[in-house]
Formats: C-alpha cells, sequence, structure tokens
C-alpha cells in the first residue's frame, strides 16, 4: 500500500501570546501513483505540512498515515525506520556531498542503512531520471538543475512509499525547473511513485494531477487536473 493522508493535522509552533498555529485541522489524502502538489502563499502552512507528513516534525494533534502506517502509533526507532526506508525527501536544504560522485549519493541512504541497492530499480531510477553518464561524476562539478535530479534519485533509489518535495524548483531559472517538473512526472508516470510537493508556484502546480490549495493553515480547496489559469 503506498501513498500518505493527514487527517485534522494541527500544528501550533510556541506557547502563549507568540503561538503560531501553523496548521488549523488539515486533512489531505497523497494517492498512492499520483502526483499532488501543495500550494499557497508563503506562511500558509505548506512546509509545516510536509515535514509533518514525513514524519520529521510532530504535529500538535491529529493524525499522518504513510502506506497505512500511524506514525503517531510507532515508536522513535521504528519511526526512524520507517522514515528511512519508507519516505523520500526532496527538500531545497538538501544538499548533496560535493566531494562524492553521482553515484555514491545516489545510493548514500541505503549505505547510512547498510543496505544493498536493488540493482535492477537503481538502474531503472538512473535511466529514467537521465543520470547514466554522469554517476562518475564529482557532485561539486554539476548543474543546479542535474544536482536537483540528483537528489530526486536519492529520494527514490529506496523505492519509498512516498517522496516528498518541498519547491523542489525554487533555486532552479524557470527552464530548468520546468525540466525538474518533468522528472518528477517521470518518478510518478514511468516509475510508478507516488510524489507530494509543495510549491507557491501556479505553473509548476498544474503540472501535478491534483492541487490542494492552504490558506492560514487550512485547505482552502482541492482541485483535480489543474489548469495554471486554475491555480493563478
Ligand atoms: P509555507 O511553507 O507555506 O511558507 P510554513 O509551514 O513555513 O509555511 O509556515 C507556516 C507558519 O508557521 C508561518 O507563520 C511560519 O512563520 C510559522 N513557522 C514555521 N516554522 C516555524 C517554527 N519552527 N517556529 C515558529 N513558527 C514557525
Ligand atoms: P519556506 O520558504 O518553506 O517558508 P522558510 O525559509 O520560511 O521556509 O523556513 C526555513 C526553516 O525555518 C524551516 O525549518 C521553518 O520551519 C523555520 N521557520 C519558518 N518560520 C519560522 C519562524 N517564524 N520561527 C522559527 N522558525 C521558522
Amino acid at each position: 500500500e503506498g501513498g500518505a493522508r493527514t487527517v485534522g493535522l494541527t500544528k501550533v509552533y510556541g506557547t502563549g501570546d507568540t503561538a503560531v498555529r501553523a496548521l488549523n485541522g488539515v486533512t489531505v489524502e497523497f494517492p498512492a501513483e499520483r502526483f499532488t502538489a501543495v500550494v499557497g502563499p508563503s506562511g500558509a502552512g505548506k512546509t509545516t505540512l510536509l515535514h509533518c507528513a514525513a514524519g520529521l516534525d510532530t504535529p500538535t494533534s491529529g493524525k499522518v498515515y504513510v502506506g497505512g502506517t500511524e506514525l503517531g502509533a510507532l515508536p522513535d526507532r521504528a519511526l526512524t525506520r520507517l522514515r528511512r526506508e519508507r519516505v523520500g525527501l526532496v527538500f531545497r536544504s538538501d544538499n548533496l556531498v560535493p566531494a562524492m560522485t553521482v553515484a555514491d549519493n545516489i545510493t548514500l541512504p541505503l549505505t547510512l542503512a547498510g543496505r544493498r541497492p536493488d540493482r535492477v530499480w537503481h538502474d531503472l531510477v538512473v535511466r529514467v531520471l537521465g543520470l547514466g553518464n554522469r554517476l562518475r561524476h564529482r557532485s561539486e562539478r554539476l548543474s543546479g538543475g542535474q544536482a536537483q535530479r540528483v537528489a530526486l534519485a536519492r529520494a527514490l533509489v529506496t523505492r519509498p512509499r512516498i517522496v516528498f518535495a518541498d519547491e523542489p524548483a525554487g533555486d532552479l531559472d524557470s527552464r530548468t525547473g520546468a525540466e525538474m517538473l518533468t522528472f518528477l512526472r517521470r518518478a510518478v508516470d514511468d516509475l510508478g511513485q507516488t510524489v507530494a510537493m509543495a510549491t507557491h508556484d501556479p505553473v509548476a502546480a498544474a503540472r501535478a494531477d491534483t492541487v490542494v490549495f492552504l490558506a492560514d493553515g487550512r485547505v482552502a480547496d482541492v482541485m483535480h487536473r489543474p489548469t495554471v489559469a486554475d491555480v493563478l
């Protein structure tokens, strides 16, 4: 069972007068083998939602399910294992290790877990993302777009239940950003993966199968098969 969902997720940062309610009863579905975009202005709660759904942050209340498993019910070690093996992350701060080759960066999550790659899956990911002739390159010599593609390959290599991507095209020029969206689509269409992306960019959001609109920590709307005009 793939995908993920949240039920009545609330997240409050801080206490008392300075408390910030970043999420306020957010119920969203990230269906298996679909590309879902979470859009909304800065401060809407997109990053907080992705962090909670990925098990990187603990909600104040509500539930998160990844592949049918409720994260809140897991002991710490099981949560760590689920995060490592069942969740892929592509965040802007997610830097590659510059001195390492592309090949070693891609397999890093497996190395850290003491596992060997599933060769067939690994080679398929590399081929679908067009990285086959760059495996021996040192990562510090990659362009921004190539580096982000390697980060996506690294997120996919464990064959996770879901990949979370926070502004995956945020640091890229528009052409390279559009290309990154194409590779996220390929992860879904050609590899059968599940992708959840946060973005403030309507053009990026329109590449998704479903768009969830967040505003002030609430789901304002959900739209299937959106056009750019729908998302504006
Ligand atoms: P978005 O990703 O849509 O820009 P965020 O999830 O980053 O939204 O932030 C939602 C709200 O929560 C904002 O008001 C932000 O300032 C606040 N916030 C986010 N992270 C923290 C934090 N660690 N401590 C306090 N407030 C935070
Ligand atoms: P985004 O661009 O997604 O809104 P930011 O650059 O605002 O993210 O936030 C980067 C980091 O700072 C995140 O880990 C977020 O949780 C944290 N953060 C955001 N707002 C606040 C805040 N008001 N107080 C403390 N930490 C915050």
